[in-house]
């Protein structure tokens, strides 16, 4: 009995005093929760902390949190938790990286070839827009070049295309697996070889995108001479 005397007498303590903390639920959403790895309902909840003596609150000892409570685990995380996209949203956002990429390679030097249209649609399709056609992406490409040529000549289209890129990719990029970031790159090279070489503007635009996949200008020089040599 006796090594465990100083042990009761502390659990002892606890119970008489102690810190009580009340959460209050301040909003709500989904997140993808770290702790049971999927998209799951949260509250966001801040606390108030009061020092308990007997279960009884006494005095205030400040607030805590806010922080994040996944409704499945009931575990709670920092609200930099929310900075990571739930598996919902990050898939949109991928699938509109490829759309973004798929159109500024075709929108490069004039009206694009059958084959590359061809090759776009398989791309599109494969990334999740079953209804694509290749009629439908002309027209698309078309409005794009001619909404660019109406930018001020400072701008142009290379800067509109790079604009959007950065856009669509840069939120992207950071949430991508290595192999993830050269699939994107690789897609968009598929489309610019499928009518031949690379152009020189294909290679600034498959640069651009590599550069807001933030990959580096060697690694994207690599990627895009193996693509070539790669038989389609
Ligand atoms: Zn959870």
């Amino acid at each position: 009995m006796l090594p465990n005397r100083g042990l009761g007498r502390r659990a002892g303590i606890s119970r008489v005093l102690g810190v009580h903390t009340t959460w209050t639920t301040v909003g709500d959403g989904e997140f993808f929760c770290p702790g049971c790895g999927g998209d799951r309902n949260y509250q966001r909840r801040t606390g108030r902390k009061r020092f308990v003596v007997l279960g009884v609150p006494v005095l205030p000892r400040g607030e805590t949190g806010p922080v994040v409570q996944c409704a499945a685990c009931e575990d709670r995380f920092g609200t930099e938790a929310l900075d990571h996209p739930t598996t919902h949203r990050f898939s949109g956002m991928l699938r509109d990286a490829v759309h973004t990429v798929v159109l500024a390679v075709l929108a490069v030097g004039g009206p694009p070839s059958r084959t590359s249209l061809e090759c776009a649609v398989g791309v599109l399709r494969g990334a999740g827009f079953e209804d694509t056609s290749e009629v439908q992406l002309a027209a698309l490409v078309e409005a794009l070049v001619t909404d660019a040529g109406r930018m001020p000549e400072h701008a142009g289209a290379g800067a509109s295309l790079a604009i959007e890129l950065h856009e669509s990719l840069d939120p992207l990029a950071q949430h991508l697996a290595p192999a993830g970031r050269e699939s994107i790159l690789l897609q968009g090279a598929r489309i610019a070889l499928a009518d031949g070489p690379y152009s020189s503007g294909e290679r600034d635009v498959l640069g651009t995108v590599g550069a807001a996949l933030t990959m580096c200008t060697d690694e994207v020089g690599q990627l895009l001479v193996a693509a070539a040599r790669t038989p389609s």
